[in-house]
């Protein structure tokens, strides 16, 4: 059995990415979605374990620091990053996992793991993503142009990414990810092994 994918996707906030990872994972039977940790406080209706496992800043580091974390970084003042067990684990079992993580964590784990598949997603401008937050209604207005500014830092890094997706209508990015993760597993570096079986079985019955 060949091993998992690595998907990482990463995108600016209120850039929809949620949405359509939860759209993926319904129809995905062989897709994990890793669960972080991270310093910043649960959100009302988050739960620890579930979102994110919610751990102290000592932790955090103590985690890091013993080589439990496969990436992590600082965003806005907190550190998040991804256990390493999980994915592995998933990935050995020949199951895909997905990290969903900003794009310091997606340069780590693009030079760790150079196999995984990278996917920026973006929404169609800056305008429909500035409307998306005011509408989300979460934030103040300072806090909206901060995200704005940061939004776009963060589009400078799409060049580094392999796919780009546009958030634009849910249906056709919740396609576009399925056609990216559907080529992906039919790369013939994916499927070595299993050609190596057919013929080493072709020949045993020749
Ligand atoms: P939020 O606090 O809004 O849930 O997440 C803030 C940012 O941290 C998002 O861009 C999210 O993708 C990113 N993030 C979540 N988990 C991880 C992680 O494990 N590692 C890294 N590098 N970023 C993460």
């Amino acid at each position: 059995m060949s091993k998992g994918l690595l998907l990482v996707v990463s995108a600016p906030s209120a850039g929809g990415k949620g949405t359509i990872l939860k759209e993926l994972l319904r129809t995905e039977d062989s897709l994990r979605m890793s669960v972080s940790a991270t310093t910043r406080q649960p959100r009302p209706g988050e739960e620890h374990g579930k979102q994110y496992y919610f751990i102290s800043r000592e932790e955090f580091q103590t985690q890091a620091a013993q080589g439990m974390m496969l990436e992590y970084a600082e965003y806005v003042g907190n550190c998040y990053g991804t256990p390493r067990g999980p994915v592995d684990q998933w990935r050995e079992e020949g199951l895909d996992v997905v990290l969903e993580i900003e794009v310091q964590g997606g340069a780590q784990v693009k030079k760790l793991a150079p196999d995984c598949v990278t996917v920026f997603i973006t929404p169609p401008s800056m305008a429909v993503l500035e409307q998306r937050l005011r509408d989300r209604g979460t934030e103040d207005e300072a806090a909206i142009q901060n995200r704005l500014e940061t939004a776009l830092v963060e589009l400078g890094h799409a060049q580094e990414y392999d796919y780009i997706v546009v958030n634009d209508r849910l249906e056709d990015a919740v396609e576009d990810m399925r056609a990216i993760l559907r080529s992906e597993k039919r790369k013939y570096e994916r499927n070595a092994d299993f050609i190596r079986k057919v013929i080493t079985h072709a020949e045993t019955i020749r």
